[in-house]
């Protein structure tokens, strides 16, 4: 299932890239069992509808992402084909997110269904995380994923496609002339299909054939970006992980659809986000000092008031009671247009993460 690297290699393979298989999909048939074993494609049912996402039994004919749907439907006549249900995506997403963070907080989310982690501070087998990972996913939620472990997120992100679905890959160093040579351009991160052409043209179609390539040769191709795909494809890629933890406030506002001075609605809102930005703070493993209420009267003139609490909170109860007072500061003879509630000053809060490993 996965190759084994050089224990002296193991304690620098820290980034994990977390990719959910056929996400879309596998969350249907996970809602619904009759479509268990049936292709199942998630995608615009209009007559202009793409797919969005299709299972792997539904892949069998050929379908995939991107692919008009009409197309789907003639390669796959016997098809389930369900209209996305973002909503729900969420959901789930947040349930899995739930899980990751209790493994740690350095992650960097890049969609619902993908993310980074960053697990240098667990000191763990990255193979022993990642099959912890996979199995409470599997046990809680009852969805399979793809890890991909190396030393930085492009060899990450590469490894994670390497062995779908279900799998756990590894790159080490040593490993990376074998693995990244022989590949066309158009798998290495930023070579879009465009650039992949471009350089097919000038007769390079493989990382090998790009190697041959300088720098400065590179950055007249592609600007910018061409240096960063000279240096990738050279294994090596030092972006960090853009944890929201560096975040500097969550918030949410409204802009109502009838300007209203109802206190009672007002705080009904204010009832809502405090509670919105309270499962979020939790998720993200949070607290706030600083509880900022934000209104816009009708004539669009914006009123700020915060406070700075003595100590950090994640509860959602001290944030609305907070709001409702700095509410209560406001005038409130103007009909308003949009209110807001915002809380800032984060800190990560101090938590037993290891426990799931105890
Ligand atoms: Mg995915």
């Amino acid at each position: 299932m996965y190759s084994m690297p050089r224990s002296q290699d193991l304690e620098k393979l820290n980034i994990l890239h977390i990719d959910m298989d056929a996400f879309y999909a596998s969350v249907e048939e996970r809602d619904n069992f009759n479509l268990k074993g049936k292709p199942v494609i998630v995608g615009g049912l209009s007559n202009h509808g793409i797919v969005t996402t299709a299972n792997y039994e539904a892949r069998k004919y050929g379908i995939h992402s991107a692919m008009p749907i009409f197309i789907a439907r003639i390669k796959c006549p016997n098809g389930i084909y369900i209209r996305p249900r973002m909503h729900r995506y969420r959901e789930v997403s947040r349930e899995i997110f739930n899980i990751l963070y209790d493994i740690t907080s350095l992650i960097e989310q890049v969609s619902v269904d993908e993310a980074y982690l960053d697990i240098s501070q667990l000191g763990r087998d990255p193979i022993e995380v990642s099959q912890k990972i996979k199995e409470i996913v599997m046990r809680d939620i009852g969805l399979t994923m793809s890890i991909g472990i190396s030393y930085n997120k492009f060899l990450a992100k590469l490894a994670s496609d390497w062995n779908k679905p279900n799998g756990i890959k590894i790159i080490s160093q040593d490993m990376v002339p074998d693995i990244l040579l022989p590949l066309p351009v158009k798998s290495v991160h930023g070579i879009g299909p465009k650039s992949a052409k471009k350089l097919n043209n000038i007769g390079i179609y493989t990382v090998r054939d790009l190697m041959y390539l300088t720098e400065e040769f590179l950055v007249d191709l592609f600007g910018k970006q061409g240096g960063e795909i000279y240096y990738r494809i050279r294994g090596i890629d030092n972006r960090e992980i853009n944890t929201e933890r560096e975040r500097k406030s969550l918030g949410t506002e409204i802009t109502f659809s009838h300007d209203t001075k109802d206190k009672e609605v007002l705080k009904t809102y204010i009832r809502t986000f405090a509670t919105e930005i309270s499962e979020s703070l939790k998720q993200k493993r949070l607290h706030g000092r600083t509880i900022t209420l934000k209104i816009k009267y009708g004539d669009f003139t914006v009123k700020t008031r915060g406070r700075t609490l003595m100590e950090e909170v994640d509860d959602e109860k001290i944030i609305y009671e907070t709001g409702v007072s700095l509410l209560d500061e406001m005038d409130l003879n103007e009909s308003i247009r949009l209110i807001g509630l915002t809380v800032s000053n984060l800190s990560p809060s101090t938590m037993e993460q290891l426990s799931l490993f105890s």
